[in-house]
């Protein structure tokens, strides 16, 4: 994408899953990239072994002021993802969504910069509706375990989205979808790398409730492309896009999918299901698909090969499928 090149752009939140592949990208097509991260459940060293003069990386916890690099365009990936993560310290994701969001808007407004604001299907909750359009309001517990992350990333688009209203702020809001890929960690807990490291290990798949839930996961490298036309498109300027894959699998059936192609014939337990676990999770992409020309391209089953074969060299950094 010729776009980005030549582009300066801050990636806060850049050493985590999702922004370590799309720092790459962003390099790839020739932009100049700063990324700040409290290294909570980010990595330095994925990016430090790119090794690149067009990348800076700063030590920086965007919940409490600091002086941010100048930029044209700003992504705020920065938010623990994982329930283990965002519950462990719920006041932290609070603040991080809030305080940090809230920072990084005035830091972007003050540059004159667009702002791409990563926000999470979990805005819908439990959702009334399905699929899941941009205009449904969600079903969310508010003061359920799951709710710090949820709740405060709804805080975090009504801020926005005032701020689109009463300003001239160029802000854009994805609301991606569970997504998957190389570098994620096997103990945050995530369905999908913690079956693949089960089934590989020839342990039994741990499969919460009955496994009828059901999820619609996105390999990485296609919500990267989302969050990229999101950032470059003019028509994307105070709106909000589902990011995601819309074929939709039960867990059990992802638990059998997974055992099929790494396992060997391993069993499958089921454990209690966490408290206000989601039933079921579909991205309408209707919206994303017109306006930002953009469509999910990688199948589960490439997406699945391309996990293990990066579990397997031990790999970090992030690894695009054939056909992306
Ligand atoms: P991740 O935990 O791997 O990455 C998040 C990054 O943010 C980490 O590097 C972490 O160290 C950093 N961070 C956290 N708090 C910070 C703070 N106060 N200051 C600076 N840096 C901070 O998660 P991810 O899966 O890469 O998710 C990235 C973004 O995408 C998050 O905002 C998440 O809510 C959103 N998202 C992810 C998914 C998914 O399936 N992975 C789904 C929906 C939304
Ligand atoms: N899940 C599971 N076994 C596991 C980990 C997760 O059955 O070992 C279920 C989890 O309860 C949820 C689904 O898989 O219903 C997706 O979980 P994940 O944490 O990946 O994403 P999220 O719940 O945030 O959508």
């Amino acid at each position: 994408m010729t776009f980005w090149r030549n582009k300066t752009v801050l990636v806060a939140g850049g050493a985590g899953f999702i922004g370590c592949h799309l720092v790459q990208e962003l390099l790839r097509a020739g932009g100049k990239v700063h990324v700040v991260d409290n290294f909570s459940t980010g990595r330095a060293g994925p990016l430090k072994a790119l090794g690149q003069d067009n990348l800076t990386v700063e030590q920086l916890d965007i919940s409490r002021p600091a002086i941010l690099p100048q930029a044209d365009i700003v992504f705020n990936l920065a938010s623990p993802a994982s329930p283990i993560h965002y519950q462990s310290d719920p006041i932290q994701t609070w603040k991080t969504n809030i305080l940090g969001t809230l920072q990084l808007f005035e830091h972007a407004h003050a540059c004159n910069a667009t702002l791409v604001q990563a926000s999470t299907s979990e805005v819908y909750g439990d959702p009334l509706s399905h699929p899941q359009k941009e205009t449904d309001w969600g079903h969310v517990n508010p003061v359920g375990p799951r709710a710090c992350y949820d709740e405060s990333k709804r805080a975090a688009e009504t801020l926005l989205m005032d701020a689109a209203r009463t300003s001239d702020a160029d802000v854009r809001i994805a609301r991606i979808f569970n997504t998957y890929g190389p570098g994620m960690t096997t103990s945050d807990g995530r369905a999908i790398p913690k079956f693949v490291a089960q089934a590989k290990a020839g342990d039994a798949l741990t499969v919460h409730g009955d496994g009828t839930q059901t999820r619609s996961f996105c390999y990485v490298s296609d919500t990267v492309d989302g969050l990229l036309h999101l950032g470059s498109l003019p028509v994307a300027k105070g709106e909000i896009f589902n990011i995601g894959n819309p074929v939709e699998n039960t867990i059990l059936d992802i638990a059998r999918h997974v055992i099929a192609i790494f396992g060997d014939g391993n069993d499958i337990v089921f454990e209690d299901r966490p408290v206000d676990d989601l039933q079921r999770r579909r991205p309408d992409i209707k919206k994303a698909e017109t306006l930002l020309q953009w469509t999910p391209k990688v199948t589960l089953k490439e997406g699945l090969m391309t996990l293990s074969e990066s579990q397997r060299q031990g790999k970090t950094k992030a690894t695009r499928t054939h056909t992306s």
